[in-house]
């Protein structure tokens, strides 16, 4: 390579952060972490997420797809995987020879699964996957002759904290594990995800399973010690001078109310800022909060920056942990009526450069 490389935009991961998390989720769990690193590690690259979570003391790695937990085995992991969801005639056959165990909610997945180490799912009131509680007896069964190390689920609502769904979810789970053991299998049991972990240590069981607040953003209402891993930030790329009266992006939908500087910022909905948050979203730029106006595009937006002195080459930072002022992907979901799982798990995209800190070895 040539020259040098400015990127318009990068997201820059925390992995000291993502440790900090790791080791305050395991203190509160005091029994093994499963670091669930989907969707690309919600976002933030699921290679490197891994192998800093099992140096903070995750023991297990879990996947959604099979192909996912494969990308895990290419890039050396050796730490035990879980994989839970995969299409009916999907091979699993290179998962099942990497050693990746496979979540199984039907007879159809216990075929699937043959051969590799498996995870019986019951469905306890999410009503996604899941066995039935019906057919629950009839796939222990036939799950003896299977290398079966675990029954796990899923909660629907442990992100409300005494919301009676979890406690009953966890009645049908023990009724699950009673038949599991009354079959002559002694599986282990996981069925907590960030939410259950931070306010029902009593449901940890043998193990759980976090994802977001892993990544720092807390799902509980709950004050948490909690580090954000991501901060999205890019830099002005011009700046002028605009006169009262004249309007600003596709559609002129605002009008500068006097004379005011204008700093242009090279990254739009096309870098993973939603144009939804056109007229709601701020920056933080030359150490103050300012306002977007007019309309975000695809590539760029505008920062109304008054008569601040602001250059071109000046950081912007769209979002990260929020210690100076600046927006935090929470704030994003919360004024664009989501969670703050979607928009990280959204930032991961060809123009968007991430780099790492707090990285070992
Ligand atoms: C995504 C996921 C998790 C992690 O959930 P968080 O709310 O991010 O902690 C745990 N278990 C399963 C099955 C999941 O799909």
């Amino acid at each position: 390579m040539s020259g040098q490389y400015a990127p318009r935009a990068e997201t820059i991961v925390d992995l000291d952060a993502l440790r900090h998390n790791v080791a305050l989720l395991a203190e509160r769990a005091k029994v093994p972490v499963m670091a669930v690193v989907k969707a690309d590690g919600y976002g933030h690259g699921a290679v490197p997420i891994a192998k800093a979570a099992l140096e903070a003391g995750a023991t297990w790695l879990g996947a959604c797809s099979a192909v996912e937990a494969l990308t895990l085995r290419e890039a050396g992991i050796e730490a035990p995987i879980l994989a839970w969801l995969y299409g009916p005639g999907e091979d699993l056959s290179d998962a099942i020879a990497a050693g990746v165990d496979l979540g199984v909610s039907s007879m159809d997945e216990l075929r699937a699964a043959e051969g590799a180490a498996i995870h019986l799912k019951i469905d306890t009131g999410l009503n996604r996957n899941g066995c039935p509680p019906e057919e629950w007896p009839e796939l222990v069964r036939a799950a003896r002759d299977h290398n079966v190390r675990a029954i796990w689920s899923h909660f629907a609502s442990a992100d409300e904290p005494g919301d009676p769904s979890v406690d009953r979810q966890a009645e049908r789970f023990e009724q699950a594990y009673e038949i599991a053991v009354a079959e002559g299998l002694k599986p282990m049991r996981h069925i907590s995800n960030s939410a259950a972990t931070l306010t029902r240590p009593d449901l940890a069981y043998d193990m759980v399973r976090v994802g977001i607040a892993m990544y720092g953003l807390n799902p509980v209402p709950q004050q948490e010690d909690l580090r954000p891993v991501m901060t999205f930030r890019s830099s002005v790329a011009s700046v002028k001078r605009t006169r009262a009266g004249e309007g600003v992006s596709y559609g002129l939908t605002w009008i500068a109310q006097q004379d005011t500087t204008l700093a242009l910022v090279p990254v739009g909905y096309g870098d993973g800022v939603p144009r939804g948050l056109s007229g709601k979203l701020e920056v933080f730029v030359a150490g103050h909060r300012r306002p977007v106006v007019g309309r975000v595009c695809m590539d760029q937006i505008v920062v109304d920056c008054g008569d601040d002195k602001v250059r071109p080459g000046d950081e912007v930072i769209l979002f990260g942990p929020g210690d100076r002022g600046e927006p935090t992907a929470r704030e994003w979901a919360d004024n664009l009526g989501t969670i703050d799982y979607e928009i990280v798990t959204n930032m991961y995209r060809p123009r968007v450069v991430r780099r790492y800190v707090g990285a070992r070895g």
